[in-house]
């Protein structure tokens, strides 16, 4: 309703353009449904260390009324032995996504009327300047980034195999930007599961001539990682997280190894206080609980490997992953079908709508007894929603989705 005394008629044309345009980032449902198997957010499904969850329950006390460490400085100096590199290599952030957020303001100018004195539709070295690029599929959150920034963007198709293309082959397909102000790479690749070695990813950082954030998030479950790049070259910042192998999604603790220069640049526009006090506690601790988290990681990787054979058994093709999640494509019918279907039978697992990946389903590893439960669900799915002559595309075919409980 519009105050008639005020001269505001509407309060939504008080929200700048470029707002009132985007479309912002939709992260996985979080529903409490009581019995929900959520295989939906790449969470790890085991909980964090019970040394973790003390250290985070002794510091619930008088201390919640002061301010954190402003620097995070236990955990990066913490951090900073552990990588083999100084304090000034590392920033902590209130989650990967925040510093992810960070770099697109630091390192790239906004392509807007007024934001740059150069218009950069007639001056390329300004368009470059401007352009945030990745490979499409990756991070949905980038171009919301993008967006928010008013940064060009530059998605670059992977092929079916979601494979890293190669130097000639960017070359080749003219598409790639090398001089992009900033490049996100997600390795291992999301929602693929793909992962990605440490020389191609190298190959690719020495040949751009902006910013590379290689983004680790899933990169504990991998066999690989390229953390040494973030330390040996000039343009590039490695991001990691504890949420997902770490179980911490919950405190929000991310961090970026890299040189020095970029790290202070994006230090000098973080919020004072970013990262909270029981994030930085909960870290620091789980960083010296790492065998019990190694331990995860290999039964995390055998349920992977035991649900991907399952699912392929079931005729779902299931890719490659390195990572804490799979991606299949499922047999019969559509997969935004199977998402309803499995929702129906409370698994909830993800769906995109993007084109390219619109005919998968990502599916997160959870504990071997909420895999069971889905491949079960998948057995039921396909077996009563015979008979097989039934088609997606069948027009008069009876649908069998109503049936299937
Ligand atoms: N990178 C990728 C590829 C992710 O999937 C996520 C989680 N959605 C993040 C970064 C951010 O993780 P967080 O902010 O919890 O550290």
């Amino acid at each position: 309703m519009t105050n008639p005394k005020s001269k505001i008629q509407n309060p939504k044309s008080l929200v700048r353009a470029i707002i009132r345009r985007l479309h912002p980032y939709v992260p996985g449902e979080q529903p409490k449904i009581k019995g929900l198997i959520k295989l939906n957010t790449n969470e790890n499904p085991y909980p964090p260390s019970p040394k973790v969850l003390s250290a985070i329950q002794a510091a619930v006390d008088a201390r919640l009324r002061l301010y954190p460490n402003p620097t995070a400085q236990a955990l990066r100096v913490e951090l900073a032995r552990f990588h083999g590199c100084a304090p000034e290599n590392i920033l902590i952030g209130n989650g990967s996504d925040e510093l992810l957020a960070l770099a697109t303001r630091a390192f790239v100018e906004p392509d807007l009327p007024g934001g740059s004195r150069v218009d950069p539709r007639r001056n390329t070295f300004a368009r470059h300047r401007s352009t945030i690029q990745y490979f499409i599929p990756s991070y949905s959150l980038y171009p919301v980034l993008a967006a928010i920034h008013g940064a060009r963007t530059n998605p670059v198709p992977l092929d079916a195999t979601f494979a890293l293309p190669g130097l000639p082959e960017l070359h080749r397909g003219r598409k790639w930007d090398f001089q992009a102000a900033l490049t996100f790479v997600t390795t291992p690749n999301a929602p693929s599961g793909r992962g990605y070695s440490a020389p191609e990813l190298e190959a690719l950082c020495r040949a751009q001539r902006g910013v590379v954030v290689l983004d680790e998030a899933y990169v504990d479950f991998a066999s690989e990682n390229a953390l040494k790049l973030g330390l040996r070259l000039p343009n590039v910042l490695v991001a990691r997280t504890f949420s997902k192998a770490y179980s911490l999604c919950f405190l929000r603790v991310g961090y970026f190894v890299g040189p020095p220069e970029l790290i202070a640049a994006v230090d000098k526009i973080r919020d004072s206080y970013n990262v909270n006090g029981l994030g930085q506690i909960g870290a620091l601790a789980t960083l010296k609980e790492r065998w019990y988290y190694r331990a995860q990681f290999r039964k995390i990787i055998a349920t992977r490997e035991r649900l991907s054979a399952s699912l392929k058994g079931l005729g779902f093709e299931v890719f490659p992953s390195q990572t804490n999640f799979i991606l299949v494509r499922p047999p019969r019918f559509p997969a935004k079908r199977w998402l309803e279907r499995l929702r129906a039978k409370k698994i909830l697992v993800r769906w995109f709508s993007l084109p390219e990946v619109k005919d998968f389903l990502r599916i997160s590893i959870g504990t071997d007894a909420e895999i069971d439960a889905l491949v079960k669900a998948a057995e039921g799915i396909l077996g009563r929603s015979q008979p097989a002559f039934w088609t997606e595309a069948g027009s008069g075919a009876p649908r069998p989705f109503g049936i299937v409980g």
